[in-house]
C-alpha cells in the first residue's frame, strides 16, 4: 500500500485542504495498491498564486538558463526511469517494452523541448516591427491516465521553455506515477512556483483551474467531451487553448501492399498501449477484392497479439486501467456483435487465465462505417475491418468520422501512399509504419482537438506575439 498525502507548491510538498481520499488500483488483480489524498478548489488557487508569482522572474529568464533548466529536469527523470516504469506498470499495466517507452520518452521530453527552443527566436523583424514573443502566462496542464508521466513532461518541458509557469493536474487515477516523477522533478532545484501539482477531481481542481482569471492558457489531454467543456469554460476569459482529444483513426491498406507486412504493422498501430492511445489505427480499411485474404492474414498474424501479465516477456496487450474502462470496452463487443459485425478473434469477457481488468483483444469484419463500434472511440484493444471498392472509396470512408487524429497508409507504392496521404483530414499520417518523432507537430482536425503539440509547432503554442512599431531594441 503507497498512499500519497502530499501535493506540490512552491517548490515544497505540502499537506493539501482537500481530504477526499481515492483508492489505487492494480489493474492487473484490481486489487488496492494505495490511496491518494486529494486536493480541492483551494489548493489549486494556492498553486496558481504561486505560478503567478513565479511567472515574474521566469518570464523574463534567458533562454540559456531555461535550457539549463530543461537539461536538469531531463536528467533526473532519466535517472528515475525504473522507478517510473515499475509505477507504470503496476498502476497502469502497461507491458514492459511500452512502459519503457512511457518513461524514457517522458525524460526526453525536456531535451526536445531545449532544441526547439535553441533554435526559436524570440525576437524577429516583421515589416517595420520588432516581434517580441512574449510568453502567455501561467498555464493549466491537465492530463489523461493512458499516459500520465508522458504528458506531464511534455507539456511541463514546453511551458517552461517559453517562459510560462505552470500549475499541473493529473489524473487522479495516475498519483503513484506522478509521485515517482515529482520526486524526480524536485530535484532539479527549479526556481520555486514554476510548476506546481495538484491531484485532484477534474471537475475540482481541473474546473478550478479553467475558470480562474489568473490562468491564461490551459492544454488539456484527455476526452472529446471534457475538451469541449473546457473550451465553453475557458470562454468566459478568452484563455488560450490546446486541446489534444480523442480518436478513431483510419488504416488504409492499398490494394498493392503486401499482407504480410501491412497486416501486423495494422494491428500494431492498431493495438499498441493495450489498445488505450489516442492514436491507434482502430478503423482497418482493406480492399473488398482481398477482403478474405486480409482475414487469413489477421488471424494468421493474431497469434502473436498476447493479453498478459505486463512483464511477462510475450505479453503485448496489458489490461484496461479500470474498472469502468473494463466495462466500456465490454459495451462495445456486445454492441458490435448485437449490430450484425462478424467476430474474427476475441469476444465478451476476461482472457483465458486473467482477471481484473483484462479484456479479450478483439476483432470484427463485416462493418460498415456506420455502425457505433467504427464511429465511436472505444479506447481498447478492440479494431474493425472494413472494405472499400477503391482508392476513392477508402479515402471518403476514412474522413467520414468526426475525429482526425492520426491515419496510416499502408502501400507497396511510398508515392501512391503519399497521393492518400494528402487527402485524408488528419493531423497525422504515418506511411508504412514510419515511426513517431518527437519534433513533428501532433494534434487533431475536426473533434480531435485544437493546437498542436512538440517541437516548434508545440512551443509557439505558449507564446503571444507582441509587435513593436517605432522601437529601438
Ligand atoms: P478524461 O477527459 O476523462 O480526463 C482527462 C483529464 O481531465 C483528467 O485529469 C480528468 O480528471 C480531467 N477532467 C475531467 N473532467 C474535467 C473538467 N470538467 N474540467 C477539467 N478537467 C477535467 O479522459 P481520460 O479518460 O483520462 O483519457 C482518455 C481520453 O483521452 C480518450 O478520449 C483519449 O482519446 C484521450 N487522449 C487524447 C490524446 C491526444 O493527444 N489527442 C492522448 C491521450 C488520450
Amino acid at each position: 500500500m503507497r498512499d500519497i498525502i502530499q501535493i506540490y507548491i512552491n517548490g515544497e510538498f505540502v499537506t493539501p485542504h482537500g481530504t477526499e481520499l481515492f483508492d489505487l488500483h492494480n489493474p492487473v488483480d484490481a486489487e488496492v495498491i494505495g490511496r491518494v489524498r486529494l486536493g480541492d478548489a483551494q489548493d489549486a488557487r494556492i498553486a496558481i498564486a504561486a505560478a503567478k508569482g513565479a511567472f515574474k522572474s521566469w518570464s523574463r529568464s534567458p533562454k540559456p538558463e531555461r535550457i539549463a533548466l530543461l537539461h536538469r529536469l531531463h536528467e533526473v527523470v532519466w535517472a528515475k526511469k525504473n522507478e517510473l516504469i515499475e509505477a507504470i506498470v503496476q498502476e497502469f499495466g502497461a507491458p514492459a517494452t511500452r512502459a519503457y517507452w512511457m518513461a524514457s520518452s517522458a525524460a526526453n521530453s525536456f531535451l526536445d523541448a531545449a532544441r526547439a527552443l535553441e533554435k526559436y527566436d524570440l525576437i524577429r523583424k516583421v515589416g517595420t516591427a520588432d516581434v517580441v514573443m512574449e510568453p502567455v502566462g501561467v498555464v493549466g496542464l491537465i492530463t489523461p491516465w493512458n499516459s500520465n508521466v508522458g504528458f506531464i513532461c511534455n507539456k511541463l518541458a514546453y511551458t517552461l521553455a517559453a517562459g510560462c509557469t505552470a500549475v499541473i493536474k493529473p489524473s487522479e487515477m495516475s498519483a503513484t506515477q506522478t509521485q515517482v516523477l515529482l520526486e524526480a522533478l524536485h530535484e532539479a532545484c527549479a526556481p520555486a512556483g514554476v510548476f506546481n501539482i495538484v491531484n485532484g477531481r477534474g471537475d475540482i481542481v481541473g474546473a478550478e483551474l479553467t475558470t480562474n482569471p489568473d490562468i491564461a492558457k490551459i492544454s488539456f489531454t484527455g476526452s472529446t467531451p471534457v475538451g469541449k467543456s473546457i473550451l465553453r469554460e475557458a470562454a468566459a476569459t478568452l484563455k488560450r487553448v490546446t486541446l489534444e482529444l480523442g480518436g478513431k483513426s483510419p488504416t488504409i491498406i492499398l490494394d498493392d501492399a503486401d499482407f504480410d507486412k501491412a497486416i501486423p504493422t495494422a494491428l500494431q498501430v492498431g493495438l499498441g498501449n493495450s489498445g488505450q492511445a489516442c492514436l491507434n489505427g482502430t478503423r482497418i480499411f482493406v480492399p473488398a477484392s482481398r477482403k478474405d485474404e486480409a482475414i487469413a492474414s489477421i488471424k494468421k498474424h493474431f497469434a502473436s497479439v498476447q493479453a498478459g501479465e505486463p512483464l511477462a516477456p510475450d505479453t503485448t496487450i496489458g489490461p484496461m486501467v479500470s474498472q469502468a474502462q473494463y466495462e466500456r470496452v465490454q459495451r462495445y463487443i456486445k454492441l458490435g456483435l448485437d449490430t450484425g459485425a462478424t467476430l474474427v478473434a476475441g469476444g465478451e469477457g476476461h482472457p483465458e487465465g486473467l482477471g481484473g481488468y483484462f479484456v479479450r483483444p478483439t476483432i470484427f469484419a463485416d462493418v460498415s462505417n456506420d455502425m457505433a463500434i467504427a464511429q465511436e472511440e472505444i479506447f481498447g484493444p478492440v479494431l474493425c475491418v472494413l472494405t472499400y471498392e477503391d482508392e476513392a472509396e477508402a479515402i471518403r470512408m476514412a474522413n467520414d468520422t468526426p475525429y482526425g487524429l492520426y491515419a496510416y497508409v499502408l502501400s507497396a507504392n511510398e508515392e501512391r501512399a503519399t497521393k492518400v496521404a494528402m487527402q485524408l483530414d488528419a493531423g497525422r499520417v504515418a506511411i508504412n509504419g514510419a515511426a513517431h518523432d518527437p519534433d513533428v507537430p501532433f494534434g487533431g482536425f475536426k473533434q480531435s482537438g485544437i493546437g498542436r503539440e512538440y517541437g516548434v509547432f508545440g512551443l509557439q503554442s505558449y507564446f503571444e506575439p507582441k509587435a513593436l512599431l517605432g522601437a529601438v531594441l
